[in-house]
């Protein structure tokens, strides 16, 4: 197959080229990002591959499709950025790497919460400066306290254990039920419930119409004053303005976060020699108590290899019309085209 990979770094190329060597596809790497202007590149591709913030809308898979594109490959596991009705419409199926390393991104979610908690962000620093000054980096025994997860799939059930090794209490909530969290020791609960017992909250859900904005105004009113809140799953299940709000009030004490609703104008490019436009992102990162790292807790040579290994396999098994055992459910195509 001819694949076409957009908004690649050296890093994807790398590891995609590594593991092609047992597939032996022909693959192009691009570095623009997959949107209406870039599509057209797709030219003579039998399959097109993107990441997290390509833009596959409506328009871009006319495209795709009018440059006779049959497959999309998405070398991640949230699908949240596909309209996936025009891609039925179309009848182009999509496959995804639904888990590739779920210890890679709940062992950042921890980093997140021991970063945050013990501050060894800022003693790296005051040490290297000769101060070795306690104040203000207090932190509180993880041992005893009560998390709350909401979305217990492969990434939340990984966390869930990791928290339960600290000796914490695990409070979850799901619109599934899940008989291996239960067997971990995760108590299920409502929603409502878990905001009000929680001292920590980390997001494992999909975003979705029902997850965006999860944590808005009236879901921060209900958590515990001095929460953290931790989000390595979709920035826009965060309402970034009522978070803020809430920073101010000190209702959140800490908050870590690896997305971030506006992200595709950011992260994964060197904006430091830029003027950062985006005004809330910036109020985001004036807070002391707010740690954001850029979209990187997938970021493990684990994983990479596993991405590369899993999409290489995908678009093998479509070119062999083996079942696509990682096809992203399509809506029923019922209109007309
Ligand atoms: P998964 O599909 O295995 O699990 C998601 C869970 O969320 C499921 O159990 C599902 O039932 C639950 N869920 C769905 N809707 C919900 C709702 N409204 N409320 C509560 N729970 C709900 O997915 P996963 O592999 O565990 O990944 C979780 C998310 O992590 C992905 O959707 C993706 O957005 C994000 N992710 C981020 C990174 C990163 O680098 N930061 C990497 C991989 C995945």
């Amino acid at each position: 197959m001819n694949v076409t990979f957009f908004n690649t770094k050296q890093y994807d190329q790398q590891f995609f080229t590594q593991v092609n060597e047992e597939h032996g596809h022909e693959l192009q790497f691009l570095e623009v990002p997959l949107n209406a202007h870039t599509a057209v590149l797709a030219k003579g591709a039998d399959a097109v591959c993107v990441f997290v913030n390509d833009r596959v809308d409506a328009e871009v898979l006319h495209q795709l499709a009018h440059a006779g594109v049959r497959l999309l490959a998405l070398r991640c596991a949230g699908y949240n950025n596909v309209d996936l009705s025009a891609a039925a419409l179309l009848g182009l199926p999509v496959v995804r790497v639904p888990a590739y390393s779920p210890y890679a991104v709940a062992e950042h979610a921890l980093a997140l919460i021991l970063t945050l908690n013990r501050k060894t962000h800022r003693a790296y620093n005051r040490v290297r400066e000769g101060n070795f000054a306690l104040n203000g980096l207090m932190g509180f025994d993880l041992h005893g306290r009560t998390v709350g997860l909401i979305g217990l799939g492969t990434i939340g059930l990984v966390t869930a254990r990791i928290l339960k090794g600290f000796g914490c209490r695990v409070l979850g909530y799901d619109v599934k039920d899940s008989a291996e969290a239960q067997k971990i020791g995760v108590e299920f609960t409502t929603l409502d419930s878990l905001y009000a017992q929680a001292d920590i909250i980390s997001l494992h859900c999909p975003l979705t119409p029902q997850t965006h904005h999860l944590i808005n105004e009236a879901a921060i009113a209900k958590m515990k004053a001095g929460v953290m809140l931790i989000n390595t799953s979709r920035g826009a299940i965060i309402d970034t303005k009522a978070v803020i709000q809430g920073l101010k009030s000190e209702k959140i004490k800490y908050l870590g976060l690896d997305v971030y609703e506006e992200e595709g104008d950011l992260f994964f490019e060197d904006c430091s020699n830029k003027v950062i436009q985006d005004d809330v992102f910036m109020r985001l990162l004036s807070f002391n108590n707010v740690l954001i790292t850029g979209h990187q807790a997938f970021f493990t040579s684990d994983a990479l290899h596993n991405i590369a290994q899993i999409t290489l396999q995908n678009i093998s098994d479509f070119e062999q019309g083996r079942v696509l055992t990682n096809a992203v459910p399509l809506p029923a195509a019922t209109a007309s085209r």
